[in-house]
C-alpha cells in the first residue's frame, strides 16, 4: 500500500456511521492496487450530524468521490449539484463522483441485483417479479427493474412504516418508466404464493435470513417452489439463508444470495469513479473464497 501513495494519489471516501466492518475499502484499494490506479479509499465515521462538514470536505480536500451508506443515504441527497435518474426516482445516493467540486449523486444498490442477475444470464426486461420488501434495498430494487422494463413488479411488503411510505415510489416507478408496479400485504399469503406462482423471479429484499431472523423465511410451502423460478435473496451472511436452503432441497436450480449483489453495486460505483471495469471474479475470490 505504501508503495502505491504518492503526493499524486487521489483520494475517494466512505461516509457512513458506524463504519469499521465494511469491506469497501478492502475491495476498491485490492481493486485499485491490481489496475495499478493511483487512488486510495477511506471510511470515515460520519454520521447525520457530521455531514455538512463532510461535504465540505469532499470539496475542500478535492476527494474525487466515494459512496455513501446508513444514515446518510438520503440526508446527503440536497447537497448533491445532480442526482442521477435512479438516484431521484429512490430518493437516497449511494455513490457520489465530485468533478472540480460539482457532486453527482448516484445510486447503484438496484443495478447491483439486477448485473448480478445478468451475470446468471437473467434479463429482467418483460419479466414478471414479485418483489418481498420495500424499504432501502426493495425500493432501489424496484426502481432499477422499472429502468431496466421489467414488465411487472408485485411488491409485497409487511403493514409498517415502509409500507406507508412506499405509494409515492410506486407512484413515481408508475409514471415515470414502462413497469406496472403494485403494492401490496405481504400478510396475505394466498396472494403472496399466488404471485410467485406468476412470477418468473423472486427477489426477497426484507433480510428475513439474516440476524435477528436467521430462522425465518417467507416461503414456507414447498409447492411455491418451482425449478424454473429464479430466488434472489439479497441477504449474503448468512450465505445460505432459509429460503435458499428450503428452495434448492425443494428443487429450485437458480437460487442465489445476495453476494454478487454486492459486488456488482460496488463494480458499478467503481466505472462511475474510475471509468474502468471492476474485476468482479478477483474480488470475489480474494475477499469471500480465500
Ligand atoms: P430496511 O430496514 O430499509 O428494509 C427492511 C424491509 O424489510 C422493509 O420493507 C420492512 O417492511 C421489511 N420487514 C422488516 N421486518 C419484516 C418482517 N418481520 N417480515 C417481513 N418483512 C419485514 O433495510 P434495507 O436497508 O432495505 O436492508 C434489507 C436487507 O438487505 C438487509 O439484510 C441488508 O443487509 C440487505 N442488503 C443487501 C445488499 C446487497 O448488496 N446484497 C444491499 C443493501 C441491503
Amino acid at each position: 500500500m505504501t508503495e502505491r501513495l504518492s503526493g499524486h494519489t487521489l483520494m475517494l471516501a466512505l461516509i457512513a456511521t458506524p463504519i469499521r466492518h465494511s469491506l469497501s475499502p478492502k475491495m476498491y484499494n485490492e481493486t485499485y492496487a491490481k489496475l495499478g490506479l493511483d487512488l486510495a479509499y477511506l471510511a470515515f465515521e460520519v454520521g447525520q450530524e457530521e455531514l455538512p462538514d463532510a461535504v465540505k470536505a469532499i470539496r475542500a480536500l478535492g476527494i474525487v468521490g466515494g459512496n455513501v451508506s446508513m444514515p446518510n443515504k438520503q440526508a446527503i441527497v440536497p447537497y448533491m449539484d445532480e442526482l442521477s435518474s435512479a438516484a431521484k426516482m429512490i430518493g437516497a445516493v449511494n455513490t457520489f463522483v465530485n468533478k472540480d467540486g460539482y457532486l453527482i449523486g448516484h445510486n447503484t444498490d438496484g443495478v447491483g441485483a439486477v448485473r448480478a442477475l445478468e451475470a446468471e444470464d437473467i434479463d429482467v426486461k418483460n419479466q414478471v417479479i414479485t418483489l418481498a420488501g420495500i424499504g432501502g434495498a426493495g425500493t432501489a430494487i424496484a426502481v432499477q427493474l422499472g429502468l431496466e422494463g421489467a414488465k411487472e413488479v408485485r411488491i409485497f411488503n409487511i403493514k409498517d412504516r415502509a409500507f406507508d411510505a412506499a405509494a409515492s415510489i410506486v407512484d413515481t416507478i408508475n409514471t415515470e418508466t414502462q413497469t406496472k408496479v403494485t403494492l401490496e400485504d405481504l400478510s396475505d399469503t394466498e396472494n403472496f404464493y399466488k404471485s410467485i406462482g406468476e412470477s418468473s423471479i423472486y427477489i426477497d429484499a426484507t433480510g428475513i435470513g439474516m440476524k435477528p431472523f436467521e430462522d425465518m423465511k417467507l416461503i414456507n410451502d414447498p409447492a411455491v417452489i418451482r425449478p424454473d423460478l429464479v430466488i434472489l435473496d439479497v441477504v449474503y451472511s448468512p450465505a445460505e439463508t432459509q429460503l435458499l436452503k428450503f428452495a434448492r432441497e425443494n428443487g429450485c436450480q437458480k437460487v442465489f444470495n445476495g453476494l454478487s449483489m454486492m459486488l456488482y453495486q460496488g463494480a458499478a460505483a467503481f466505472k462511475l469513479h474510475t471509468g474502468e471495469d471492476m474485476p468482479v471474479d478477483y474480488i470475489r475470490e480474494l475477499l469471500f473464497e480465500k
